[in-house]
C-alpha cells in the first residue's frame, strides 16, 4: 500500500490529509487542535485510526509547529506550551497500527512544495514560510535536510543586523523580527505613529492601536505610496536572508509560503528585484527562482503524508 496519512498541527488548528502514489488528496479533514500533550496525542491518534481504517493508509507522517528531534521528541513548540521535551511519536504510535513519523512542520512543507509544488522536480529547494515568525525547510539533493538532531532550518533565527530589532526569541537583528509578519506590524505601526500613513490609519477605522500589517496590504493595494514602501522596505529584509541563505545553499528555488503570500506581487516584486541586488555575483550565475507556494495551506499535510512513504 503506498497510501499514506499526512497531518500538520498548529496552535489552532489540525489539517489530516489521505495522499495516493500519484499525490492525489483522497480525503481531507479539517479539525481543531488542542494545545495540552493528553489532548493532542489523543487527537492525532483519532484522526490517523480513522482514515487509516477508511482508506487502508500504510503508514503515517505528522509536521508539527516546533522544534522536533530525530526521535519524533518535540523539544518546543512556541504556540503548544503543554509540549515541551514532548515524546509525541512514541505516545502516538501506541495508539495506532501504522507506523509514524514526526519532523517540523516547514520542514515537512518544504518536502511537499519540492514533491509536488510550485517546486516539483527540483532537488535542491529552500522553502521559507512568512508567517507571524519564518519558519524554513531545505530539501538538499532530493531529501529532506534534518541536520544532526533533527533542527535543521530554523531560518528565522539567522542573524542579519546586530544592531536590529527584538526578535520574539528575545534574541536582536534576527531575520523574522525585519520580514516576518510581526515585522510588517510594527513597521506599519511605526510610520503612522511617526505621522505618516495617512490611508494605513483609515484603513485601520482611525483607531493607531488597531494599525496591522493588514492595513499596509489594503491600502498598498489601493495605490498609497506610504504602505507600498512599508512593504517595499519588507521586501527588501525579505530578500536581504534569502540572499544570504541562496549564498550558503545555491538552491535550484526558492519557495515563499505563509500569509504574507496574499500579498502577491506587492511583496514578491520587491523581493524578487531585492533578491536579486542582494545575491553574490548574480549576473554570473543562472537565476535562482523564487516562486509563492502552489500548495498553499495544504504543504505540510502533503508533505507529512510524503515523509510517511519512507516507512513503507
Ligand atoms: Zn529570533
Amino acid at each position: 500500500v503506498s497510501t499514506t496519512v499526512g497531518i500538520d498541527i498548529g496552535g489552532t488548528k489540525l489539517l489530516a490529509v489521505v495522499l495516493d502514489a500519484d499525490g492525489v488528496i483522497v480525503r481531507e479533514q479539517l479539525a481543531p487542535s488542542p494545545i495540552e500533550f493528553d489532548a493532542v496525542v489523543a487527537a492525532i491518534a483519532q484522526e490517523i485510526n480513522a482514515l487509516v481504517d477508511t482508506t487502508g493508509a500504510g503508514a503515517a507522517g505528522l509536521g508539527i509547529a516546533g522544534m522536533v528531534d530525530r526521535n519524533g521528541v518535540v523539544a518546543y513548540a512556541p504556540n503548544m506550551p503543554g509540549l515541551r521535551r514532548a515524546p509525541v511519536r512514541a505516545a502516538v504510535e501506541e495508539r495506532i497500527t501504522v507506523p509514524l513519523a514526526v519532523d517540523n512542520d516547514a520542514n515537512v512543507a518544504a518536502l511537499g512544495e519540492a514533491r509536488y509544488g510550485s517546486a516539483a522536480g527540483r532537488r535542491d529547494v529552500l522553502l521559507v514560510t512568512l508567517g507571524t515568525g519564518i519558519g524554513g525547510g531545505l530539501v538538499l539533493d532530493g531529501d529532506l535536510y534534518r541536520g544532526a538532531h533533527g533542527y535543521a532550518g530554523e531560518i528565522g533565527h539567522f542573524m542579519v543586523d546586530i544592531d536590529g530589532p527584538l526578535c520574539a526569541c528575545g534574541a536582536r537583528g534576527h531575520w523574522e523580527a525585519i520580514a516576518s509578519g510581526s515585522a510588517l506590524d510594527r513597521m506599519t505601526r511605526e510610520v503612522v505613529a511617526s505621522g505618516g500613513g495617512h490611508a494605513i490609519l483609515d484603513a485601520a477605522g482611525g483607531d493607531p492601536s488597531a494599525v496591522t500589517g493588514e492595513h499596509a496590504g489594503l491600502a498598498a493595494r489601493a495605490g498609497d505610496a506610504a504602505a507600498l514602501d512599508v512593504i517595499a522596505r519588507l521586501g527588501d529584509g525579505v530578500a536581504l536572508g534569502l540572499a544570504g541563505l541562496c549564498n550558503i545553499l545555491d538552491p535550484e528555488a526558492v519557495v515563499i509560503s505563509g500569509g504574507l503570500i496574499e500579498l502577491g506581487d506587492l511583496l514578491m516584486g520587491p523581493v524578487r528585484e531585492r533578491f536579486a541586488h542582494h545575491l553574490e555575483a548574480t549576473a554570473f550565475r543562472p537565476a535562482i527562482e523564487v516562486e509563492a507556494a502552489r500548495l498553499g495551506a495544504r504543504a505540510g499535510a502533503v508533505g507529512a503524508a510524503v515523509m510517511a512513504r519512507e516507512l513503507l
